[in-house]
């Protein structure tokens, strides 16, 4: 028999997403900023503002920073299952960008796409307008950031700023990184997706061995109200929902390796909105047992 219950809200995918977006700004900035870069030519290790040889005791200012982040990481994982894949990587967060990108351009699974793109001619063509943008822009963005941690933003801004074919070596090798990014952005938001996160990202297959060592009833992960399985009918929308393509409703939800639940909280919230439209409560939690 189906819960009654209080009206339920989206929690998650908001504050998700505000998550993901400050991310990608500060990752995207970190280096131009000089809050931490590594500048090749001169052997320099820029942390906060300041440079220093690439040598002790410098370069510790790099390596604690790293291990206590690992570390951070394989201690959340155990406790909070992959949340660090869905809600902090970048990697990820790039490949739900271009979901809704190819919502706007060809179609897809985004439903807030979806529905802003069923508004108006003129939503959809706004919307069709920014993903091109979008699309053009973020590779280029990308590539720039990637170079500026290995490379002195200032070079960079003195080779593009002349002419193409003015600015040496220098200007060359950046086209031809710019171009490579975008090739490789397109490739993986469109086709390689979170497939390279089951099959190649060494940071998901250390989450995925962490979660795996963890107590099922003590890790964070949806859990289904199993009496409520008559009241879920054939509505599957939380299944829908799922980036990953994961049913959250499965007693043997994978944490873990091929296709694992990195607790974005989407089918939760998706449930939450199906429940809340018939008066009644969610049928999935994050609670534990
Ligand atoms: S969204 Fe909720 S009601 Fe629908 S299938 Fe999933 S758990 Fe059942
Ligand atoms: S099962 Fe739910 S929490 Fe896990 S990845 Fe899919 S939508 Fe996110």
């Amino acid at each position: 028999m189906a819960r009654q219950g209080a009206p339920s809200r989206i929690r998650y995918h908001f504050a998700r997403r505000c998550l993901q977006v400050a991310l990608l700004v500060v990752w995207t900035l970190t280096p131009w900023l000089d809050w931490a870069r590594l500048d090749i030519p001169s052997q320099q290790l820029v942390i906060l503002g300041e440079a220093g040889p690439l040598a002790f005791p410098h370069v510790l200012g790099l390596i604690i920073p790293f291990v206590a982040t690992v570390w951070g990481i394989a201690l959340l994982t155990y406790f909070k299952g992959r949340v660090f894949c869905g809600w902090a990587c970048p990697y990820g967060s790039a490949v739900e960008l271009f979901d809704g990108l190819r919502t706007a351009l060809v179609g897809g699974t985004n439903r807030k796409v979806s529905a802003w793109m069923k508004r108006s001619w003129l939503h959809r063509v706004a919307l069709q307008g920014g993903a091109w943008i979008t699309l053009l822009a973020a590779p280029v963005l990308l590539a720039l950031s990637l170079a500026a941690y290995l490379y002195a933003p200032e070079r960079i801004v003195a080779a593009l700023s002349v002419r193409p074919g003015q600015g040496g070596d220098a200007q060359t090798a950046l086209y031809i990184w710019i171009g490579l990014v975008a090739v490789i952005s397109w490739l993986a938001g469109f086709l390689v997706r979170f497939h390279f996160c089951r099959m190649v990202c060494i940071y998901g297959m250390g989450q995925a061995m962490v979660a795996s060592t963890a107590e099922d009833s003590k890790i964070l992960r949806p859990r289904f109200e199993a009496a409520g399985l008559d009241a879920c009918g054939s509505c599957q929308a939380c299944l829908k929902a799922c980036p990953v393509e994961v049913d959250p409703r499965s007693e043997d939800l994978v944490l873990g390796f091929s296709s694992g639940c990195f607790n974005c909280g989407d089918c939760l919230d998706t449930c939450a909105v199906v429940q809340g439209h018939k008066g009644e409560a969610p049928l999935l939690s994050f609670e534990g047992r």
